[in-house]
């Protein structure tokens, strides 16, 4: 009865990748290698990695009426992504300029560009996507009332999750519509303030987390796996033996990954199971959306 098994309302960035020897200091200019162009941003990259393991998805973002927003647009139909709510023009696309030295170490100045121009209107006008969406999901590189208008829109029974990266501190009224609310170590920390600072313990976050309201709790930790928490109580996700060559966008294949497999029907301990498969298989290979596994390629991990 639903049309999409996940919405993701998002932001959508070129990443413009150039290797140097180092980074300028200030006044400076240094040569790097040839420019790379990939597409990138939390919420392209969510629905291309839910679209490649099987999810009927749909995008709700909005890109530049330029070549980066093309670049977007392709990336997506050709993961199978539904582009009927990608909105297109009031400003460029939004840009991730990226330089990445010999170390891997990488610096990082992102134009938000269009994805600052999503608007709360444009989320009313896309009330037919979320009454036909069983999951809608999201993350803070748009506008903060944007996530807000996101959480009044959702129908009824469909299920809301939130990555809130960058971090920020959350509304009471975003926070207790997550389920779950998905969060690394830093991100913790920030949506937790000051409450962060009584300990160094992640299950204690996830508690402490969840009093602030979410019906659900994930927290990522990178090759250590994750924590579920709700509820039922805190439990550990195992992490998948992998070897990591590039962790981009690893939280956002298990983010989109957790949602479709909770939109069908698994508990949080399954989905984040499944999920974490997921984040490893994205970390095997070089890239963000290029990474991403399909159900086959996790299968066979
Ligand atoms: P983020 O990219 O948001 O910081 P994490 O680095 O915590 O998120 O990664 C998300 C998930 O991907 C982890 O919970 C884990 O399941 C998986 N993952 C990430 N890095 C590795 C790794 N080195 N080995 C195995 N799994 C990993």
């Amino acid at each position: 009865m639903y049309d999409y098994d996940l919405l993701v309302v998002g932001s959508a960035n070129a990443d413009l990748v150039i290797g140097v020897e180092r980074r300028p200091e200030a006044g400076e200019t240094v040569l790097g290698s040839d420019l790379a162009v990939h597409p990138g941003g939390k919420g392209a990259n969510q629905a291309v990695a839910a679209a490649r393991l099987g999810a009927r998805t749909a995008l709700l973002a909005r890109v530049g009426d330029d070549g980066h927003g093309r670049l977007l647009l392709d990336s997506q139909r050709a993961a199978g992504v539904d582009t009927v709510g990608v909105l297109v023009g009031g400003a460029p696309t939004g840009v991730a300029l990226i330089t990445v030295d010999p170390s891997g170490d990488n610096s990082i100045v992102v134009s938000p560009g269009a994805n600052g121009r999503l608007t709360p209107q444009d989320v009313r006008t896309a009330a037919s996507l979320f009454h036909a969406s069983r999951v809608v999901s999201t993350q803070l590189e748009i506008p903060l009332e944007t996530v807000v208008e996101v959480v009044r829109s959702l129908a009824p029974g469909s299920r809301f999750v939130l990555n809130p990266s960058p971090p920020r501190p959350l509304p009471t009224e975003v926070l207790t519509a997550c389920d779950p609310l998905i969060v690394n170590e830093h991100e913790a920390k920030v949506v937790l303030g000051d409450a962060a600072g009584v300990s160094d313990v992640p299950e204690d976050w996830a508690r402490l987390l969840l009093a602030k309201g979410p019906r659900s709790v994930v927290v990522t930790l990178g090759g250590e796996g994750a924590l579920v928490a709700s509820a039922e109580g805190v439990a550990r996700v195992p992490s998948v033996k992998v070897h990591a060559v590039d962790t981009t966008g690893a939280g956002d294949a298990f983010t989109a990954a957790l949602a479709w497999r909770l939109g069908a029907g698994a508990s949080l301990a399954e989905a984040a199971a499944y999920a974490a498969r997921v984040g490893a298989a994205a970390v095997t290979k070089e890239g963000a959306q290029v990474s991403f596994p399909t159900a086959e390629e996790v299968a066979a991990l």
